[in-house]
């Protein structure tokens, strides 16, 4: 799947965020090892209990039995505005995909109004990761 096919759908999935709570609207788009594609939203709660749209990602490929993945793209915005701007995943995320992810794996962000993808990945934006 190239970068304009996963732009286009996390804007389609970003459209069904629950965000009662903080106008922020996320979408991710995840492609495990072997092609496959997941994608999730931000559910936000009215507790402390909101998933970020990174981890409704994951959590769907894993519970399909999903094991390796290889990208991710995720984009964000306020509702009312007119570009999704370059939305980094949480510290929480980032740990989370350091459980089922390799050091090289690829983190996607985009910048509509520059028109600017960018990509990084799992190492640079979590260099030093919790071991026990
Ligand atoms: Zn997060």
């Amino acid at each position: 799947m190239d970068i304009e096919e996963m732009i286009k759908q996390a804007k389609q999935v970003a459209k069904n965020a629950w965000i009662p709570y903080a106008d922020y609207m996320v979408g991710t788009v995840l492609v495990t090892a072997n092609g496959k594609v997941y994608t999730g939203c931000n559910i936000q709660n009215k507790g402390i209990q909101a998933i970020c749209s990174e981890r409704v990602a994951f959590a769907k490929a894993i519970s399909d039995g999903e094991r390796a993945f290889k990208s991710i793209l995720i984009i964000g915005k306020k509702s009312k505005d007119k570009f999704y701007k370059e939305t980094l995943p949480c510290g929480y995320c980032r740990e989370f995909m350091s459980e089922f992810c390799k050091p090289d794996f690829e983190i996607y962000t985009y910048d509509e109004e520059k028109n600017e993808v960018k990509k990084y990945t799992l190492q640079e934006l979590l260099p030093h990761t919790f071991v026990f």
